[in-house]
């Protein structure tokens, strides 16, 4: 089946309505709002264009990191999914762990949102590949690199986890120290 060769995918469902933002996240605060506010739906898309330099570093960290990253139509890839109303931003599998693809028609913040996650993949724990759960490490770790450039994705983190990864968010707690972790990695090619 397609989806066992993906081991990265943000996948965004167009079914996550807007009803509410957050100005700020760690994360402890993301697990109290999980346990308080089970079903947030906020918005899940990252509007404009002003952090393509953030976007730059990321693609020079994945760079450095021996990856190439490639802006195709996903849609063609994953024409099921797009038929079905998803958008996939971007994605990483493992026939391929070299190629980072991006949705080549979403905006510059959009792009780094997703770079930020699939560059989080790089970084996650070995106990974490394929399993489901290694969304959440990815999304914290890209909530966390562009929250520190200024780019808030937290209402669209929230919309993706709880859309479709809520019951693995035991994992923002249990392995904090490698999300702290794979931060600082790629926050050394982050110009402040
Ligand atoms: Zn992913």
């Amino acid at each position: 089946m397609r989806r066992a060769a993906i081991i990265s995918m943000l996948l965004l469902s167009t079914a996550c309505a807007s009803s509410g933002r957050f100005d700020s996240l760690t994360l402890s605060s993301l697990v109290q709002i999980h346990a308080a506010h089970g079903l947030i739906r906020p918005e899940h898309r990252v509007e404009g264009s002003e952090y393509l330099g953030l976007l730059q570093d990321l693609v020079a960290h994945a760079r450095a990191t021996g990856h190439r990253v490639v802006a195709a139509d996903l849609c063609e890839k994953f024409a099921d999914d797009c038929a079905a109303g998803d958008v996939v931003w971007g994605f990483h599998d493992d026939e391929d762990p070299d190629t980072i693809w991006l949705e080549r028609t979403a905006n510059a913040n959009m792009m780094a949102y997703t770079l930020a996650h699939e560059l989080g993949h790089h970084y996650q724990p070995a106990a974490l590949n394929q399993r489901e759960a290694n969304q959440v490490f990815a999304d914290a770790v890209a909530v966390l690199v562009c929250r520190g450039a200024g780019l808030d994705v937290t209402s669209s983190s929230i919309a993706y986890l709880y859309g479709q990864h809520a019951r693995d968010l035991w994992v923002l707690q249990y392995y904090r120290a490698e999300i702290d972790a794979a931060v600082a990695a790629i926050n050394k090619d982050v110009r402040r």
